[in-house]
Formats: C-alpha cells, structure tokens, sequence
C-alpha cells in the first residue's frame, strides 16, 4: 500500500483529483499578466480529467509570481485607468464592458426594484458604476484588498462602503454577488464560492465573468490565472457549490464567459458536468499558439509590420517575437494615439501603406475583423492566425 500523497502540483487545485494531465512543452511560452504585460517563460498547464478544469499548476512558483504580479497591478493602463472597451466583431462597435454585462443581466434576472449588490474584487469601481445607473433602487458594497481606489468607489452614488478584508468580515446577506473576472485567479474555486453562498440570500442571484478558455487560446497564457475555464467547467465550478446554473456564454461579452446563477432555496439534485470532449478542446488550444508564432513569424523581414490588439493576445505574441513588430493596431478610442512596450498604437486609418498587421485573435474572430478591415484598407496584407 502507498501512503505517500501525490505532490500538491500534480493535484487538481478544484477536485483534487490526480494526477493533471501536464501540457508538454508549454513552459517555453512566455506569457503575460492578466493587467497586460509580458512575463517570462516558466509556467505549468494541465488538465484535470476527473472535472474538467483546465488549470495552472498552483504550486509555490505559481503562488510567488501571482503576489508579485499584483504588487505591480495596474488597472487597464493601455487606456489611461479607463475599462476595457468591448467589441462587436462584426460591426467593430465598441462599449464599457460593464455596461455590456449590465444590458445582458437585466432582461435576463428580472431583478426587483430594490436589493443589495456585492462585487467581489470590484477595483476601480467600473461594475459598481454601471449598476449604479442602472438599478437605482439598489445599494452597493465592494470589496477589494488594493484599497488605492477607496475614495472614487464609495463616491458612487448608492454605496454603502468600500470592504478590503476577508469575506467573514462583510456585514449582512446580499440578493445578489458579482465576481467580474476574479473567480480565474483563486485556486479551489468551488470550495470559494460555498464561502459566498453563505453570503447571499436564498434565491439570490450570483454573477459571474471569466475569459472564455474554450473561444480564446490566447488566455491560457494569462500567468496569473488559477483556472482556464469554459462554459462547461465553469458551470461545474459554479454547480458544485450547489449553486443553479441558469446561463453560462458569451451572449453578453465576446470572447468571455457570463455565467448566471441563484442559490436554490433547497440543494438540487444534482450538479453539471464539463462535458469531456469540451475539457479536451479547451486543452488542446496550447497547440494553437505555436501556429500563431510560426505564421506571425514568418512577417519578419519582410517590411513594416504590427499586431492588432494591445491586449492578451498581442502583448503575448510581441514578447514570444522578442518584440520584432514595429507596431500596434487597435480600434479602441483611448488606446489609439498612445504607445504600448515603447511602440505605437496606430488607428486602421494610419496603418502605414502596404504594410502586414497579424490579427491575433481566435481564428474565427480574426477573420471576421479582417473581412471588414479589408474593405477599409485594401492596401494592408492582413494575416489571420
Ligand atoms: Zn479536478
């Protein structure tokens, strides 16, 4: 009989099934910080088989580079402190991704006229504010361990007040708890989010928004995410904490996942699965990175040439070319004009003539922007991943 435990890096940091199943090879990627910068090479993926997670390896590593990446955080600092504009692929209209997340919960919760609203992780108050707008009959708490913004959030109208401690210290239940893109990076998040549950009333709404794993490989990269969820491993996530799934897509924001759940007023049956063939494809995207270096690679050399995009994506390929592109292409007002890693961000109307731009974004995504950028700048060689 073995009674030696498996290491703590070969465990599922959800389940705690062994052993994850590594992804061979992707320590050699550089990757980047989810606040969009570069970070070296170095980190572990694997695949949890049992749930369905995909997922960093959380050991101590993981654990050291994380604190050190939020010591330095810097909030959508492409944009001047300004959230993150969200985009129609097809039309290339953009909006606040808070106001996005807003419009699709509203019609979809029917919430009351009255209630009380936690965001967990709030930053700098951007979701606070959009729902502020939105249901003033509600009042607001945030909670948020970087207390560098306390003044601007507790000066949206309706907030109680600004918690940065742990969860156990909030006062009262809530009828509904937003996590905006925070569930990616605290490891065992089911077992987290049963520590919510005890915060929202029964009946109470749960909110929740991750990148999209399964649409994005270019988010695997993200050095500071936990978990590399999709639609299904996220719902079993959620479902495991005996939470009921009512929606998990990306209606609401491309590219991501909003998921909306209530706290049943008796535990369900059961709870959802990640669909097996899902986890596998959510995996196997790391396998795609490699093609979006070799096709961007293959621009060098040969004239002027940039990356679309100052985000995720772009920041990631930059770092892996060793920063050979002489710039960057974005669509977003308070990008266009600035710089991003000391080169410029030029508007699609200031592409220099004749040059190569690679779009790095999921395929299908990509071309979609192509189609339409082409009838713009027919001059512009524009390279899909
Ligand atoms: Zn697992």
């Amino acid at each position: 009989m073995n009674s030696n435990p498996s290491p703590a890096s070969d465990r599922c940091h959800n389940c705690g099934a062994v052993p994850l199943r590594r992804a061979p090879g992707y320590e050699n990627f550089f990757r980047v910080t989810s606040d969009c910068k570069p970070w070296p090479t170095g980190g572990q993926m694997g695949l949890c088989e049992t749930c369905g997670l995909v997922q960093a390896v959380t050991n101590q590593d993981w654990e050291n580079e994380s604190r050190e990446i939020y010591t330095g955080y810097n909030i959508y600092h492409q944009s001047g402190g300004i959230e993150q504009t969200v985009f129609n692929p097809a039309t290339g209209k953009g909006r606040a991704r808070s106001d996005a997340i807003v419009e699709g919960l509203l019609p979809t919760a029917k919430l009351p006229v009255t209630g009380r609203l936690l965001d967990m992780g709030c930053g700098n108050g951007a979701f606070l504010r959009a729902c502020s707008r939105s249901l003033p009959g509600w009042v607001f708490c945030g909670s948020e361990f970087d207390t560098r913004h306390r003044a601007a959030v507790e000066a949206i109208r309706g907030v109680e007040k600004l918690y940065s401690g742990p969860l156990t210290e909030i006062s009262g239940e809530f009828d509904m708890i937003s996590l905006i893109h925070v569930l990616e990076h605290i490891p065992a998040p089911t077992a987290f989010l049963k520590q919510v549950a005890t915060k929202l009333k029964p009946g109470g709404w749960l909110v929740v928004e991750v990148p999209d794993c399964l649409i994005n490989p270019f988010f695997l990269l993200v050095a500071d995410h936990a978990s590399h969820f999709s639609p299904g491993s996220l719902s079993a996530v959620v479902g495991g904490a005996g939470f009921e799934v009512l929606q998990a897509g990306d209606a609401w924001v491309a590219k991501e996942i909003s998921l909306l759940a209530r706290k049943p007023m008796s535990p369900p049956a059961s709870a959802p699965v990640c669909p097996p063939a899902e986890a596998e494809r959510t995996y196997n995207n790391w396998k795609f990175l490699n093609e979006s270096i070799a096709k961007a690679k293959a621009l060098e050399g040969r004239g002027a040439w940039g990356l679309f995009g100052t985000s995720i994506g772009a920041t990631w390929l930059d770092a892996q070319l060793q920063n050979t592109a002489m710039f960057f292409v974005d669509e977003d007002p308070h990008r266009i004009g600035k710089q991003h890693e000391r080169r410029p961000i030029h508007a699609v109307k200031d592409i220099p003539a004749g040059a190569s731009v690679f779009i790095v974004l999921p395929t299908v995504l990509a071309e979609r922007i192509a189609g339409r950028l082409r009838l713009i700048r027919p001059d512009v060689n524009l390279v899909t991943p």
